[in-house]
């Protein structure tokens, strides 16, 4: 630590004077430390209170650490984040200091106000903060939540770099390059908070101005922590995307579940939308056979009916899905071997390998071969788990066909595009080698039993599961322009 840093900041006795903290305050010993509840405001996130605590006593982030919460090297990290990650608050919880500072920071996390759903819908990687909120000391919780592209207050863009030099803002966590010189520029160290006079420091600490949406956005925080979500797949969910884009949907999605209004300026735009095909529909009981089953077969069967006289797939297929255009490769991904083959066809029988109990019948050797498969009609159990109602688990199976042709769309655009000037023989198998492997998730049931656009999410308000609800949720490629 730089033994004169207090000078370096401009921040001599005179600022020290004016606390009014008497010698003690200040003693070698270091019993108390100087701190004002004046300092933070409500809503207030974790990161500029630790920071304002830094500057004025002078800590770097090990002694921080050290003085408020006391943990070794801390194996807490989830889901990627930082082991003292400020969104999260496990691995405060031997916090030495129950009262002052350090339960301030702890209570201010989005950890505390929204867990277990900080880490789906918020990230650590930067600080993130508005320039006008930040000049005066000020970057709320709710600044992390990666949906959210502009301040709340000031409608400024929230920013994840210096202004100056562009350099990347630090962690957000308890980490050495974001308190050893607290909100400045890592990389120009310059004062992140820009027209900031070190010297009028706790002048400039002022509350911003009450906002209605960062209130909101706390007690939409707190229900849906209540809501008795269940949402195991949301980590994985969807694929291909950024983690920023993936958090920014999965707060979209979880809106639909406990609505909250957010004007659309301040809402990160993403590649896909996700729309709410079911709701309503109770969680299965453990009973799935019996009656439930030959509801579940007849829907299907009238489905499978429908679509294949629609698209012009000849019934004959039904029992073979082999019918040259369609193949399957080593890893059970099944593809249209051409892109004159129609997407509906590919799409179709794509579905009916999830359902048919084909992935059993998926023995497939090493290279690629014909679809010569037989599928049987036998349980239908896909989903079958989730749904207690044969209506409930037909609008589930005509989502899978829809979003299993989307994925054969997907599929013929991109190799239309790779294939474009190449001529047919070996090289072809080369130049696809690599979509098939970015889309192995979307084109193998075996790998991944549901289509990968789809998740199902229960959710129960009561104590009671009997009143869960399943949720499908369906991802929408090119929606959003
Ligand atoms: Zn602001
Ligand atoms: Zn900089």
């Amino acid at each position: 630590m730089e033994p004169n840093r207090n000078n370096s900041f401009g921040f001599g006795e005179s600022v020290r004077g004016r606390l009014g903290g008497p010698g003690a305050a200040l003693a070698p010993a270091r019993q108390t430390y100087l701190w004002s509840s004046d300092w933070s405001s409500t809503r207030e996130g974790p990161f500029t209170i630790l920071a304002k605590f830094s500057v004025v006593n002078d800590l770097d982030d090990r002694e921080l650490n050290r003085i408020l919460f006391g943990t070794s090297t801390a194996d807490h990290s989830v889901a990627g984040t930082h082991c003292r990650s400020l969104l999260s608050t496990a691995w405060m919880d031997g916090a030495r200091r129950r009262a002052g500072v350090a339960s301030r920071v702890r209570s201010a996390s989005l950890g505390n106000l929204y867990a277990p759903w900080c880490t789906a819908i918020a990230g650590d990687e930067n600080f993130r903060y508005c320039p006008t909120c930040l000049s005066s000391g000020f970057a709320a919780a709710a600044f992390q939540i990666d949906a959210l592209i502009r301040c709340p207050i000031h409608g400024e863009l929230l920013l994840a770099s210096c202004q100056f030099c562009s350099a990347p803002t630090p962690r957000y966590a308890l980490s050495k390059d974001a308190f050893r010189e607290p909100l400045r520029c890592g990389s120009c160290k310059t004062s992140l908070t820009c027209g900031w006079d070190l010297r009028d420091l706790i002048v400039a600490w002022k509350a911003p101005r009450r906002c209605k949406m960062l209130v909101d956005l706390q007690r939409w925080g707190l229900e849906v922590s209540r809501a008795g979500v269940d949402w195991r797949a949301l980590q994985e969910w969807p694929l291909g995307i950024s983690p920023q884009e993936r958090r920014a949907t999965a707060f979209q999605a979880l809106r639909q579940i406990v609505p909250l209004d957010v004007p659309k300026k301040l809402l990160r735009p993403v590649p896909l939308r996700v729309e709410l095909t079911l709701k309503g529909a109770a969680v299965a009981s453990a009973d799935v056979e019996g009656e439930f089953t030959r509801g579940r077969r007849q829907i299907y069967k009238s489905i499978r009916r429908h679509y294949a006289r629609d698209w012009g797939i000849s019934s004959s297929s039904f029992k073979w899905l082999y019918d040259d255009e369609l193949i399957i490769d080593g890893s059970g991904c099944i593809l249209a071997g051409d892109p004159n083959v129609s997407t509906l066809r590919h799409g179709f029988q794509l579905w009916r390998t999830r359902f048919e109990n084909a992935p059993r019948a998926l023995q497939v050797g090493v290279g690629v071969r014909g679809l010569g498969l037989g599928l049987s009609l036998q349980g239908l159990t896909l989903g079958a788990e989730l749904f207690s109602e044969p209506r409930a688990w037909g609008v589930f199976a005509l989502t899978c066909l829809l979003a299993d042709c989307s994925s054969a769309n997907q599929w013929n655009s991109k190799m239309r595009k790779a294939l474009n000037g190449v001529e047919s023989g070996p090289s072809r198998r080369l130049v696809l080698l690599p979509l098939v492997q970015e889309l192995a998730d979307h084109l193998s049931p075996m790998r991944r039993a549901w289509p990968a656009g789809l998740t199902a999410v229960s959710h129960s308000r009561g104590a009671s599961g009997a009143q869960a609800r399943v949720i499908l949720f369906r991802e929408l490629w090119g929606a959003n322009s």
